[in-house]
């Protein structure tokens, strides 16, 4: 048993009700990863520890049943609460044939919801947990978001739990385009359609410390009129 609040990933792309889960889960003290698309977790999968998948069934791209049955090939005992909007018998047996442990059917109260979580939870952490893995490697840039630190070639770097937070949130989505409703929400927990500058400031500082060239950005990218994307390797 750890006392650490449990790591939950939540992969879901109906907006708002991602954000719904989400204040949830927080609320109960859970770290929430809350990526969109299917490619998108088992990127997260690959790169962090979790100890709980909240999975949407119906995902642009690769869906739900496939990232199902992915994870388990890697990870076995990760436990996997399965959200649908179908309510078709043959779905619901068909997620927990590959590996779901749990199932709820939109729309669900979010009361019920978690209860599900905490079940799920209670019995996993009665297995021994794989270290956690929060070491993140980029260019020339090394990333710990256990311990709040960075290596850059300009020095070494103590990182804020806001600036992990978000960096995670970066992390988790490489490749993927992470909107400004998305950062100013998870971030700030601001309302999507906040008017700040609070967010282009902080991509100011990260790229000051992130970026070989602070003006020409490789690794934190402006996506115009959507927000910003995050690439590993700058091809
Ligand atoms: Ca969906």
């Amino acid at each position: 048993m750890t006392d650490a609040p449990a790591r939950i990933l939540l992969v879901e792309d109906e907006p708002h009700l991602a954000v719904g889960i989400r204040f949830n889960l927080e609320s109960e003290g859970y770290n929430v990863v809350h990526v969109e698309t299917g490619e998108a977790a088992l990127t997260a999968l690959e790169d962090f520890s979790f100890e709980l998948l909240v999975l949407d069934l119906m995902l642009p791209g690769i869906d739900g049943l496939e990232v199902c049955r992915r994870v388990r090939k890697d990870q076995p005992q990760l436990p996997i609460l399965m959200l649908t909007a179908r309510t078709e018998e043959a779905d619901r047996v068909a997620g927990l044939a590959t590996g779901a442990d749990d199932y709820l059917t939109k729309p669900f109260s979010l009361a019920e919801f978690l209860l599900r979580v905490a079940g799920l939870l209670r019995r996993s952490r009665w297995q021994p947990q794989p270290p956690q893995k929060e070491h993140y490697d980029f260019g020339v840039f090394k990333v710990n978001l256990t311990e709040l630190t960075a290596e850059t070639p300009r020095g070494a770097i103590t990182l804020t739990d806001q600036e992990a937070k978000l960096l995670r949130l970066f992390f988790a989505n490489e490749g993927h385009v992470v909107t400004r409703q998305q950062l100013l929400s998870e971030g700030w927990g601001m309302a999507p359609d906040t008017e700040t500058r609070t967010l282009d400031n902080f991509i100011v500082r990260l790229r000051k410390y992130f970026e070989p060239d602070p003006s020409k950005p490789q690794h934190f990218i402006t996506v115009r009129g959507r927000g910003y994307k995050f690439q590993k390797d700058n091809n």
